[in-house]
């Protein structure tokens, strides 16, 4: 047998995630060794505060705040210190020093994936990054190599555990946003300033790695549509569960066929009702749930921890082992594909169904009134549900909830714009797309 010499690997961060990945390192090296056929030693830490209290016991010796020169001198880096820079210069600095690189980074590979594969596919460096989407979830790798014979067509994921944790108790204990986001801050799912994961940014960044990853396509996280949840209401999850349905805050990723026959992928993100028997349905909890549709494959569904140190750092550990092979093995790094190079379609191009609720006046006429304002924008009328809600002397208000067939957003978009302007609809209360059907 070929005796290699120890493989050196960098730690950039030794947070949440970083901690339990020096501690496995320094304390399971061996086992992890044995997997990949070679020594592996810990060379450094580099972090921003030597002094900080660590989670695990890291050796003083391994601490450092020169990152800079830690990367120069490693065979792998292994990148958990999270944000934009100085984690984008120094994964550049290593590719161009001739390391192999593992990430955790969705921001840093949403804005700047491109700049970061192109580098390594010039040296032959190879980017692992299966905990940046849904943490411990093995979805990169399965969407990279164990698909890539087959054409995935459309990817619901449920990639923000913090969305579905508030949204999941406003579901299921009838609580209100509030009260479930400041449960999310108490339990630590949600940071003090929550907007990247209920404002969808998080969730967009995923999409943009997915989608990417998925059609063989460069998708820019600027052309990915997101919605956040902060307009949904305890009403509207509530009306939704007593007609079937379940919201969930979904990162979509599909190939859609426009209206002259070209072929593109959309990639959006918004809170949508999906069927209580649609596998996502089942997703409780801060966990997530990544549902993948492919031609050959059929459905798939991906499911588990999508946050944690400890669960993340399975999934950064995986990468560590695959890149640490390849190093043993030797070769080139295999380039990212995006030879499809398809169009992104905008989210007016895209056909999903809605759920509308309306406030009315309840007279004669008016029901049909409102189905021509439908009709002469060219979208379908799947059910239609009246309540009266409030009699004020001879005027009835009634709330009516209409559900479409498929329909293009932009025809939608302007029906909405149609019952708005109408007389006789009181209030558009909310719109709601319908998704997993
Ligand atoms: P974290 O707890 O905030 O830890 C960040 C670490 O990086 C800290 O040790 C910090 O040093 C160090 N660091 C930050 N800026 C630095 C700088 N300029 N120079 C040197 N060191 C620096 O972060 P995390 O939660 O472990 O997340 C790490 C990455 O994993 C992020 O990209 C995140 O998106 C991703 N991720 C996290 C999870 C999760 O559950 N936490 C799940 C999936 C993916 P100090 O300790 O000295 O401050």
């Amino acid at each position: 047998m070929i005796e290699y010499r120890n493989l050196r690997i960098a730690l950039l961060g030794a947070g949440s995630v970083g901690a339990q990945v020096a501690d496995q390192i320094l304390n399971h090296g061996d086992e992890l060794a044995a997997r990949i056929g070679a020594g592996i030693e810990l060379i450094g830490v580099a972090v921003r505060d030597p002094k900080s209290q660590r989670a695990v016991d890291i050796p003083a010796h391994l601490i450092t705040t020169d990152a800079a020169a830690l990367v120069r001198q490693a065979d792998i880096v292994i990148e958990l210190m999270g944000g934009v820079e100085p984690a984008r210069t120094l994964i550049l600095d290593a590719i161009n020093a001739g390391a192999d690189i593992v990430t955790a980074n969705k921001a840093l590979l949403a804005h700047h994936s491109t700049e970061i594969f192109e580098a390594a596919s010039q040296v032959g460096a190879q980017v692992y990054y299966e905990a940046a989407v849904a943490g411990a979830i093995p979805i990169i790798r399965p969407l990279r190599d164990s698909l890539a014979g087959d054409r995935v067509t459309r990817i619901l994921g449920i990639v923000n555990g913090t969305t579905n944790f508030i949204l999941d108790r406003i579901d299921t204990l009838g609580e209100s946003m509030e009260d479930s986001l400041a449960m999310a801050k108490k339990l630590g799912y949600a940071e003090e300033d929550s907007s990247a994961d209920v404002e969808g940014y998080d969730a967009a960044q995923k999409a943009s790695i997915l989608a990417s990853l998925a059609f063989h396509t460069h998708v820019p996280i600027d052309l990915v549509y997101r919605e956040g949840i902060t307009e949904i209401t305890r009403d509207q999850v509530s009306a939704a569960r007593q007609a079937g349905y379940v919201v969930k805050l979904l990162a979509i990723c599909e190939r859609v066929v426009s209206a002259d026959g070209t072929e593109g992928v959309s990639a959006r993100v918004y809170p949508a009702m999906v069927p209580d028997t649609h596998p996502l349905a089942a997703v409780h909890g801060a966990n997530n749930a990544v549902f993948v549709e492919a031609e050959l494959a059929g459905p798939l569904m991906f499911y588990g921890a999508g946050a944690g140190g400890v669960q993340t750092s399975s999934a950064v550990l995986g990468d560590l082992v695959s890149a640490a092979r390849r190093h043993v093995i030797g070769g080139p790094g295999v380039a990212e594909s995006t030879h499809a190079t398809f169009p992104i379609v905008p989210i007016s191009g895209i056909r999903t169904r809605y759920h509308i609720s309306l406030e009315i006046t309840d007279a004669p006429g008016v029901l049909a009134d409102i189905a021509s304002l439908f009709a002469t924008h060219g979208v379908s009328v799947e059910s239609v549900e009246q309540k009266v809600t409030s009699v004020d002397g001879q005027a009835a208000t009634a709330t009516l909830v209409i559900g479409t067939h498929e329909a293009i957003e932009a025809d939608l978009a302007a029906t909405v714009d149609a019952l708005e302007a109408s007389a006789v609809v009181q209030r558009v209360v909310g719109v709601i797309r319908m998704e997993g059907l």
